[in-house]
């Protein structure tokens, strides 16, 4: 699959799929199958994929493009789209050894057979995802590994799930080990249901695993090097796609005040909205720009992705913690430019900003992205 058609999958699966039941799955807290089936079929899910595991060995641009085309008609599932795309990415990278036990489930990826996601934050470290608390045991041929994970997207519904420990020997809180669970490993389950503001549709329920054994050919890193695949493998991808998340629910948010301000009429003047009060023009002209700048923003962060230099993490911290601000911005000036039609839910302009306060909560959360900033300007260690 090239760039191009990469692109057109996606546009299509987002009228016909997407679009039609977004509003429905979002009022029902309804995680949609049917979206997951269809990425599937179209390839999309194998996207980053080698070829050699019948992926379509695109990268970041591709991505960014297609996470944002998906958020546009739907953010829930685009979520799951790039809790997925993260996983198979740490898969992929997996450590030699581990080459043989994971051919399988890459080739099920690549075949669009086989839905992953990670398991990392816990209910004891909440957002510092990067210091699990649970902790890998050693045992025969493998480990053993208790955990609360506090929020999994697509929880009961992956195939797969990417969990972060610390290592057997781990010393410090940093010292983590990647493994794989497959789904039915005996002692995983769906702790509770999920009933988030945002983002209902995407099943990030709490999980538990109860004395799970993981076989060492399931081990993705070495043992305490599930840092460093956490910083170079994870946060730039999913960096980009939550920025790319946020820029699909602006256009989203642009694209719905504008129609309204064009069918919503005030009869006694004989105008639309939009042609009788300057003031709603300048609105949704500021939200067209501050849409367009965050799109220059993910351009510039796959550009630095593509062609790493001294300034490329700077980048990938600011430009999720921008783009979850501008996501807030653009979709409150909406609500607030749709004012009672948006407010009584008659539009998707409130699922929308409810979606957009997602973003920023989801760790690495915008205030530790400012935090790392200011830090890492002043010379200051970050962890
Ligand atoms: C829709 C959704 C989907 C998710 N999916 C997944 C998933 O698939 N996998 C997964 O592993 N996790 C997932 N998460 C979890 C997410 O990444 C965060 O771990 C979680 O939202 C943290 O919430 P908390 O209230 O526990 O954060 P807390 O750590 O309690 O944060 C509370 C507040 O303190 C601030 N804060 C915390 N630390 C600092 C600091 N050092 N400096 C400044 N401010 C700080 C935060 O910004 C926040 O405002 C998901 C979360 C959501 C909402």
């Amino acid at each position: 699959m090239t760039h191009d058609e990469a692109v057109l999958e996606a546009r299509e699966i987002a009228s016909r799929v997407l679009a039609p039941s977004a509003g429905q799955n979002d009022k029902a807290g309804r995680f949609s199958a049917e979206a997951v089936e269809s990425l599937g079929e179209s390839g999309l899910l194998g996207l980053l994929l080698p070829v050699d595991f019948d992926g379509s060995g695109l990268g970041p641009r591709t991505f960014a493009v297609v996470t944002a085309t998906l958020a546009e008609a739907d953010a829930s599932v685009a979520m799951v789209y790039l809790m997925h795309i993260l996983g198979s990415a740490t898969i992929s990278a997996a450590r030699p050894s581990a080459a043989r036990a994971l051919t399988p489930i890459l080739q099920e990826i690549g075949a669009g057979r086989h839905l992953s996601t990670l398991a990392f934050s816990e209910a004891g470290s909440r957002s510092h995802f990067w210091a699990p608390i649970s902790r890998a045991h050693r045992n025969g041929n493998g480990v053993r590994i208790s955990a609360k994970k506090s929020w999994v997207t697509s929880a009961g519904h992956a195939q797969s799930y990417v969990v972060s420990a610390l290592a057997p020997e781990g010393v410090g809180p940093t010292d983590s080990t990647i493994y794989l669970l497959a789904a039915e490993t005996p002692g995983l389950s769906v702790a509770g249901p999920w009933d988030g503001l945002g983002l209902r549709a995407n099943a990030s329920a709490p999980m538990t695993l109860e004395d799970c054994q993981v076989p060492s050919d399931f081990q993705l890193t070495d043992d305490g090097a599930g840092f460093q695949a956490m910083l170079n493998v994870v946060l730039p991808l999913f960096n980009l796609g939550t920025a790319a998340v946020a820029l699909g629910l602006c256009r989203a948010a642009v694209g719905g005040t504008t129609s309204h301000l064009k069918s919503a009429r005030f009869e006694h003047l004989g105008q639309s909205l939009g042609e009788s009060l300057p003031t709603l023009r300048a609105q949704l002209a500021a939200m067209q720009i501050d849409t367009d700048g965050l799109s220059a923003r993910i351009d510039d962060l796959i550009d630095h992705l593509e062609k790493p230099r001294e300034t490329t993490m700077l980048r990938v911290l600011e430009s999720k913690a921008a783009a979850g601000d501008i996501a807030i911005s653009v979709t409150s000036t909406s609500m607030r430019i749709c004012g009672g039609a948006a407010f009584s839910k008659h539009m998707s302009i409130e699922r929308l900003f409810r979606d957009a306060h997602a973003g920023a909560v989801m760790a690495p959360t915008g205030d530790v992205l400012r935090e790392f900033i200011g830090k890492s300007l002043l010379g200051m260690p970050l962890f």
